[in-house]
């Protein structure tokens, strides 16, 4: 059976710069697959690949079976997107925005049910589809993003950061968002730079550092967890007893303690399991516990080392200008058709002609 998304060779460039080296990506059907990585990654870029927003230097993309740049309106509707930033900034409500990409996605009659789903997900979430579209907040705004690329329920849904700007609450209920459409047979690729939301989802992952996969597989054989960072006080001890009680603890590293009032605070990084260090912990009066991962490029590059770093150190970090970019997504979400990035009101949509990368 092929592939829902089938990416071979996949190259991007941007004058000297590489997003995307000769990138293999292949996700399979009724899946949830994450794709993960620091910020420059290439995560973006990927899936504007997917949905013909932007086109490739050179490799092939099939999605659902067909070439983005042939599928058409036929393709997109079969689709669910959400861009990595969505402009939200009409006078329309956003049930008036939503209406209308029900009408562009399927017949009048499929379009009741489909705003029926699309009222059902805004209580889920929590967003007020009557007021004007400009006035909600960014994760409001984050919201209706979702719902319109859930509300008809696509064969494919592929989510570029849909998790920023909401709140915890929210978050978890997208999660569930995911699973459900998962259970009910569509396929669901996302990208996060935040591990816990991909591991509390994808079947399978693919870490992305410097346009390269650096490791795919499940996420626990991935090890990305293992690493976590945690600070501590506790008491009734010095910061040299502590520094020698803990410095000889397999997976310690980059310790750091301080004298704090009648103990100490510790901070450190642990790689791999975390009970010798706990077990240690025991000992004192435990006064304050905090257990966080760390951020993605430090996961990916403690653990891939050279794989997870830029391998063109010449090229330039992210230089992108700030108005230079937004111009072209405006031409290149409009050119992309279906949901982009730029979610003017229908009149002005229709109205765009856009150019690609
Ligand atoms: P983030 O998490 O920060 O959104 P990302 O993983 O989505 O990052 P991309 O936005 O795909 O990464 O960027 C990948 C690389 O391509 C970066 O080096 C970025 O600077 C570069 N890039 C992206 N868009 C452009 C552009 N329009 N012009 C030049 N370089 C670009």
């Amino acid at each position: 059976m092929t592939d829902t998304i089938e990416v071979n060779a996949l190259h991007k460039r941007y004058g000297r710069n590489i997003a995307l080296h000769e990138l293999d990506l292949h996700v399979h059907a009724g899946t949830v697959f994450g794709l993960i990585g620091p910020n420059g990654a290439g995560k973006t870029t990927t899936l504007r690949t997917l949905v013909d927003v932007i086109r490739p230097s050179s490799g092939t993309v099939r999605v659902l079976g067909e070439e983005p740049r042939h599928g058409g309106a036929a393709l997109r509707r079969r689709i669910g997107y959400v861009p990595g930033e969505l402009h939200l900034e009409g006078r329309a409500s956003g049930h008036r925005l939503l209406t209308f990409y029900a009408e562009v996605s399927g017949s009048n009659g499929a379009s009741t049910s489909v705003l029926r789903t699309a009222r059902d997900l805004a209580d889920r979430l929590g967003v007020d589809l009557d007021r004007p579209v400009r006035t909600l907040s960014k994760g409001n705004k984050q919201k209706v993003g979702l719902i319109q690329a859930f509300m008809h329920r696509p064969e494919l849904l592929i989510l570029d950061e849909p998790t920023s700007g909401l709140d915890p609450l929210v978050q978890r209920e997208f999660l569930s968002m995911v699973r459900e459409a998962r259970d009910a047979g569509q396929t669901v690729l996302l990208s996060s730079h935040v591990l816990s939301e991909i591991q509390q989802t994808a079947d399978e992952v693919a870490v992305l550092s410097a346009g390269r996969i650096v490791a795919e597989g499940d996420v626990a054989s991935l090890r990305l967890g293992s690493v976590r960072r945690v600070r501590v006080r506790i008491g009734g001890t010095d910061a040299a007893a502590a520094r020698a009680a803990f410095d000889r603890i397999s997976g310690v590293e980059a310790l750091d303690v301080v004298d704090h009032g009648e103990g100490v605070q510790l901070s450190t990084t642990i790689e791999g399991a975390i009970d010798p260090f706990v077990k240690a912990l025991a000992q004192y009066e435990v006064q304050d516990l905090t257990v966080e991962e760390p951020d993605l490029e430090e996961s990916v590059l403690r653990l891939y080392g050279d794989r997870g770093r830029p391998a063109d150190a010449s090229a330039p970090p992210r230089t992108v200008d700030a108005p230079r970019e937004r111009r072209r997504q405006a031409g290149a979400s409009a050119a992309g058709g279906g949901v982009d990035d730029q979610t003017e009101a229908p009149r002005t949509r229709r109205s765009n002609r856009g150019r690609r990368n």
